[in-house]
């Protein structure tokens, strides 16, 4: 299996493709609908706006938007990311390609061999480095769950195929499954969409939320001990569908770090679509994920304490719009702290110091005291943010202007 070569090497061009003979009969319209109903699944950085030059079928199809994302090593790749289909039997309350949504558009579904063919054109076209692989559930999960993986293996096997692989286990998907993925897959994930069961049920009536996802999950992380999976499983939550608070969304998202071992909690704040169930309900809006992104970036990078990101949180449990870091250091940090003499742990808890300028400045202050702003500032420090905390030789911040220049 691919999964034990080296990272390095799993990004190499695959060569000679065999047989491989270019996709410009493929159907514009299918990938176009087929990449559009991935818009709020979340695995990136953000979107491209790279133009397949000399490929019209796949600007057109494409509208210009592939997905960035990092590898597990850090490393920025553009993947192709896509449905395998946008049929599905769920009712889903929130999606557009549920069966019940009354707008539902024109479904599509791929070939293993056509999806294959058209991620290699993309790939020895030099567009994407790899691929997003989701999907509606089609007639059943069953079948759907061996189409994908199919077109992985056809990657693998047939093409050589040496780019990076997210591939989306289906709800309810068998264990026999679950192990083919994760033998032909980079990462892997199962949406957990809602953050408790009863949000489930509100959320879809035909997923129930401890079989069909969370049973996967375990699978998944015990199956890690045997199956090399380099970028780990992930999940993600659709924030604001329901009425659960941002700390229902932490904690669960906690659990997925601290019990099933997650590498990413991914979070989608709810946009209401035209035609589903949830059409009616409030749009929320795109600083609630951000404010959440900032709190699990504290836990899982910072390593602050459960109950020391609790401070970000408001009565009700909502995050507010303000930077959560800053809401925690005013409960915490008791006294200003002194770059001088402070523990890294200590230096991480001011705003505008983070890992990397905390190191610095332990290993700059053995040579030589630090006695201005301006030297923060070089160690990396953003000092509009961390003067209100700092005091450096007894000089606090109301006359820390006066004295660092
Ligand atoms: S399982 Fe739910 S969210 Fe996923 S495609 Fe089907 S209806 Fe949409």
């Amino acid at each position: 299996m691919i999964a034990g070569l080296a990272e390095e090497s799993r990004f190499d061009f695959a060569g000679d493709v065999g047989g491989y003979g270019g996709q410009e009969d493929a159907d514009p319209s299918k990938v176009g609908a087929l990449v559009w109903g991935t818009r709020y699944d979340r695995c990136s950085l953000g979107s491209t706006n790279r133009r397949s030059e000399g490929s019209r079928w796949l600007d057109s199809a494409l509208g210009g938007s592939l997905c960035r994302t990092s590898t597990p090593t850090g490393k920025p790749v553009c993947l192709f990311k896509t449905l395998y289909t946008n049929a599905c039997f769920h009712e889903c309350r929130y999606c557009s390609n549920a069966s019940n949504c009354k707008s539902r558009s024109r479904t599509f579904t791929y070939s293993p061999q056509e999806l294959a063919k058209i991620t290699m054109d993309l790939y020895r076209g030099n567009y994407t480095r790899g691929l997003f692989l989701s999907s509606g559930m089609g007639k059943n999960e069953d079948a759907t769950m061996e189409d994908m993986i199919e077109t992985v293996r056809l990657l693998r096997e047939r093409y050589h195929f040496r780019g990076y692989v997210h591939l989306k286990i289906l709800p309810g998907s068998s264990k026999d499954h679950i192990i083919q993925a994760m033998e032909l897959a980079d990462r892997v994930s199962v949406n957990l969409e809602a953050a408790s069961r009863s949000h489930m049920d509100e959320l879809c009536p035909t997923k129930d939320y401890e079989r069909d996802i969370l049973a996967r999950q375990r699978y998944i992380r015990d199956l890690s001990q045997k199956v090399n999976l380099p970028g780990g499983q992930t999940t993600q939550l659709v924030v604001g569908a329901t009425v659960e608070s941002d700390n229902e969304v932490f904690k669960r998202a906690l659990y997925e770090y601290d019990v099933m071992r997650l590498r990413r909690v991914y979070y989608s704040v709810f946009r209401p679509l035209k035609g589903t169930a949830f059409e009616g309900r409030g749009r929320q809006p795109s600083w609630r994920g951000r404010r959440l992104y900032q709190v699990d970036w504290l836990y899982r990078v910072y390593n602050l304490d459960e109950a020391e990101v609790e401070n970000a949180f408001d009565e009700n449990g909502f995050l507010p719009n303000q930077d959560p870091k800053v809401t925690i250091a005013r409960e915490v940090l008791d006294l200003p702290v002194d770059p001088n003499t402070a523990s890294f742990e200590e230096l991480i808890r001011v705003p505008g110091i983070g890992p990397k300028s905390a190191r610095r400045i332990t290993t700059s202050r053995r040579k030589v005291k630090i006695g201005k702003k301006s030297e923060l500032r070089a160690l990396g420090v953003r000092t509009d943010r961390a003067e209100p905390f700092l005091m450096i030789n007894g000089w606090r911040s109301t006359t820390l202007d006066r004295w660092l220049s």
